[in-house]
């Protein structure tokens, strides 16, 4: 009956800890919003930063919907196929 227990504990832990870990992620995000965007020239690009990092981690568009990552501190614009 003990070992039952703790096996239910274990798979209990197993499945809860991908969601902890997706909040977290989402939580870890800044956004900075009216910066250029590359490809019309308007100030709606949003911007997306790792928490406590400086470095941008990629961008959205507003107005042309153009989305992207940033590589050494460039937008690589991702073209939808
Ligand atoms: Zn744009």
């Amino acid at each position: 009956m003990r070992t039952q227990s703790s096996k239910l504990q274990n798979q209990r832990t197993k499945s809860g800890s991908p969601n902890e870990t997706q909040i977290s992620l989402i939580r870890c995000m800044e956004k900075e919003i009216g910066a250029k965007c590359p490809s019309c020239g308007l100030l709606n690009l949003n911007v997306y930063f790792e928490r406590g990092n400086d470095s941008p981690l990629g961008a959205k568009c507003d107005s042309c919907g153009l989305t992207g990552f940033f590589m050494k501190e460039e937008l690589v614009p991702l073209t939808s196929v």
